[in-house]
């Protein structure tokens, strides 16, 4: 049994989180995608908003379940059973990042792997914080996000 953590802020989900989603489905037998509650962070949205659209967008996949996590990554993988924390990278402004992070993880546990998939390249220049801009100046985000996270998104936005 395959078990992949797909960890992230997820504020909102995209079209590229989603297809990471999908892709995973079909590699791994089990895909936990886990939301980060980190109080650190500011998120637009709250951690049971993007747990709330998370469940709704992944519902038609019998083998991805949705978490709220407001602690280490690893410790989530390694309380769950899962081997790999799976990442997604667009350009190659990301990897110096995403690599780094694969090294801090690797560091506090070395059985769990990182396993980064490249981004579709429909899904290149999508990030959610850029998607949140756009809205925010009523640019066309539909071909970005799923239906429901662009309704939510101009809820969000119209009571700021
Ligand atoms: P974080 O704050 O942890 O980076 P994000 O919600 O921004 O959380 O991203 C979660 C994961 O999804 C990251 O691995 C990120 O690289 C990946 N990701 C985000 N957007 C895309 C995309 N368009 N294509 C592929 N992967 C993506």
């Amino acid at each position: 049994m395959l078990k992949a953590v797909f960890p992230g802020s997820f504020d909102p989900p995209t079209n590229g989180h989603l297809n990471l989603i999908e892709r995973a489905a079909s590699l791994f037998d089990e895909t936990d995608v886990v939301i980060a509650a980190n109080q650190l962070k500011s998120y637009l949205f709250t951690s049971e908003e993007r747990f709330e659209l998370m469940t709704q967008l992944v519902a038609q996949y019998r083998n991805v379940k949705v978490f709220l996590w407001d602690r280490l990554i690893v410790e989530f993988a390694e309380k769950n059973g899962a081997k790999i924390l799976l990442r997604g990278v667009r350009a190659l402004a990301d990897f110096g990042y995403e690599f780094e992070l694969a090294m801090t993880n690797r560091g506090l546990n070395a059985s769990i792997e990182t396993i980064f998939l490249p981004t579709d390249p429909k899904y290149f220049v999508l990030r959610s914080s850029a998607i949140k801009e756009i809205a925010m100046f009523g640019g066309d985000i539909s071909s970005m996000v799923p239906p429901i996270v662009a309704t939510a998104l101009r809820e969000k936005l119209r009571k700021a």
